[in-house]
Formats: structure tokens, sequence, C-alpha cells
């Protein structure tokens, strides 16, 4: 399968910025899907930078429900309305800082899916949970809970305490967590779960890219800071295998 990477730009970011990377990331490799999660204020002009090029747009969260009073929240189809195809959902910055549970995570994806959306849907332990034996375990309880029984989208695995840090876990640990997801994805949707692309994310830079894109069951990389750069971006890209 085609390897995704995309680029988590968070709060980061202006409207100034977005031609010229726009321009840049252009010229992304075509052996990989290469999406950018801007703001919500720049999907529209991303929108239109990008026109015409593979490369993929999308938002950074979405409200679950279509339109209302929630005063500062966006809802799945006003991101679908901008161009974007895809949405992060549930990453762990939301979870700290906003209080979002696997419920609420769950709610948001099966908004996303109804506005045709592609849900990227994040999961991972703290250090604390991982240093107690309970990594594979959180993971698997947020997956059960987060993901609908019609989950159509791509689950990004980023250990919270590798987001952001420079510090990412060992090669034999995302393998097995990969594997574990995995199992927890065909158990829980069936033959849907056996192709559903799995990211890795936390600290993925140009060095350590290629080693992590190699690993068995690793489908690309969700990437924070690094994809502030494009060429950045396009250098995390080009090092991920062909199909
Ligand atoms: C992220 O924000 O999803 C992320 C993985 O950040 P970073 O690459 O900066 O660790």
């Amino acid at each position: 399968m085609r390897q995704i990477i995309a680029g988590n730009w968070k709060m980061f970011g202006q409207l100034s910025g977005v031609t010229a990377y726009a321009e840049a990331i252009r010229t992304a490799p075509p052996h990989v899907d290469v999406i950018i999660c801007p703001p919500f204020t720049l999907l529209d002009r991303f929108a239109t930078a990008l026109h015409g090029s593979p490369v993929a747009l999308g938002a950074q969260d979405c409200h679950a429900t279509t339109q209302g009073a929630h005063t500062g929240d966006i809802s799945a189809p006003q991101i679908a309305e901008t161009g974007a195809k895809y949405v992060i959902l549930g990453h762990s910055e939301r979870r700290a800082d906003h209080g979002e549970t696997n419920a609420d995570v769950h709610a948001k994806t099966l908004a996303a899916l109804a506005a045709g959306l592609i849900p990227i849907v994040c999961v991972g332990e703290t250090e604390a949970q991982r240093d107690a034996g309970e990594a594979e375990h959180v993971v698997r309880t947020q997956l059960t809970h987060s993901l609908p029984e019609n989950f159509a989208g791509v689950v990004a695995y980023e250990p919270v305490w590798a987001i952001g840090t420079g510090r990412t876990p060992t090669e034999s640990d995302v393998t097995a967590m990969h594997a574990a997801i995995r199992a927890a994805l065909v158990a829980q949707l069936g033959s849907a779960g056996k192709t559903t692309a799995i990211l890795y994310g936390g600290s993925v830079k140009p060095n350590n890219a290629a080693s992590l894109l190699s690993l068995p069951e690793v489908g690309g990389a969700l990437v924070g800071g690094a994809s502030l750069k494009p060429e950045d971006l396009l250098a995390i890209a080009a090092a991920a295998p062909q199909d």
C-alpha cells in the first residue's frame, strides 16, 4: 500500500506563508500520499494554492454535530466545503487540552464519515502508562471506544511522550505496537481492519524517517514540528518505501 505522510501544523502558520509552502510541497514524490493539516483559517487559502496538485488537505478537529450553537467550533461539513479530505481526530493535545474522551472521538469520527471526510484517529499511551506496562492495553481500549463499526479511515499511533520531545520508541516497541493495533483492527472491523493504514507519529524527522517507515505495519507518518518546513516534510516523504 502507498504510504501516507501527513503534516500536522498544530496552531502554527499564517496566511502569508501558504503560497510559498504550497509551491514547495507540490514537488512531493509521487510514491506517497502527502496531506497537509493546517489550522482552520488556512484551509481555504491552501485549497486554492494546492489546486491541481496531488497533495491533499486535512483539518485538525471537527465538532460532532453538523451545525448549532457551539461557539468557536467547526463542523465536518464546513471542513469538507473548503476542499479538505481528511480530519485528524483525538490528537493527544486535544485529549489533554480539551478533555476529549474516546466517546467524543467516536462521535466526531461518525460526523467526519457522514461528511465524506477521512478521519485520522490518534491513539497513544503516556510515559507513565508505558512504564507501568499498560501501553498496549491503553491503545486497544482507545481503539475499541473511539472507532465506530463503519470506520473507514486511518489510525495514527502517537505515544504521547514522543510528541514534540525528540524521543522515539525503539524499533521493536513500534513494531510490537503496530502489530497489536493491526490485530485489534481486524478483531474490531473484520476484513476492513486488514487494510486500515496505521501511521506512526512522534518526533519523526528526516534523519529517522527511513528506519521508522520501513517497520512492519507502519503505513506512513503523522508529522508535527518537522512538517512546518517543506524541505523536511519532503525529505520524510522521500524516505518512505515504495509499494
Ligand atoms: C504530532 O503533532 O502529531 C506530532 C507527532 O508532533 P511531532 O512530530 O512534533 O512530535
